[in-house]
């Protein structure tokens, strides 16, 4: 089976943008409201010769337990399949509480993470993505999934640890 590389973040971060940036097409269902993808979406994918499955997450809002919780919900199902996880931070948003509660899974997870500050469509939002450094999640790579911007070098680094 080829590894799976799973795409996590809050709703409305980006991420369904980001998988149909990194599939070449709309497949992934973006919505300017959060909460239209199904909890878990695999497409094949593949960059630089490497083959693997791209999972698309989300669907938290119909849960009732509260958007934090689920979310944590969610992300911890995601990881447990993943070989690798992209997470996904709005740069523009910078960290919320709920960010925190998954970056405490993650470090649990014990799986390789390559963090994404999405939304940083031109330089003046290279700041806001070097902040995100305060996760402790290493390097976060600044990328516009809508335009495209710093998408290679996202996956260069995610393949390298899938
Ligand atoms: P998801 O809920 O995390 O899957 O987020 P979506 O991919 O559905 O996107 C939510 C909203 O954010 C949509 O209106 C997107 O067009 C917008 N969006 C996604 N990526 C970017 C980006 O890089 N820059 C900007 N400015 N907006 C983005
Ligand atoms: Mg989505």
């Amino acid at each position: 089976a080829l590894p799976i590389l799973a795409v996590i973040g809050r709703p409305n971060v980006g991420k369904s943008t980001l998988v149909n940036r990194i599939l070449g097409k709309r497949l992934a269902v973006v919505e300017d409201k959060p909460g239209v993808t199904r909890d878990r979406v695999l497409y094949p994918a593949e960059w630089s010769g490497t083959d693997f499955m791209l999972m698309d997450t989300g669907g938290w809002e119909a849960k009732v337990t509260g958007l934090d919780l689920s979310v944590a919900q969610q992300a911890e199902v995601a990881v447990e399949m993943a070989d690798a996880v992209m997470f996904v931070v709005d740069s523009k948003v910078g960290p919320t509480a709920s960010d925190e509660k998954v970056v405490r899974l993650l470090r649990r997870s014990g799986k390789p993470v390559v963090l994404a500050a999405n939304k940083v469509d031109g330089p003046q939002g290279e700041l806001e993505a070097a902040s995100l450094w305060s996760l402790g999640l290493g390097e976060p790579y600044p990328v516009s999934a809508l335009h495209g911007r710093g998408t290679g070098d996202l996956l260069d680094a995610a393949i390298a640890v899938l």
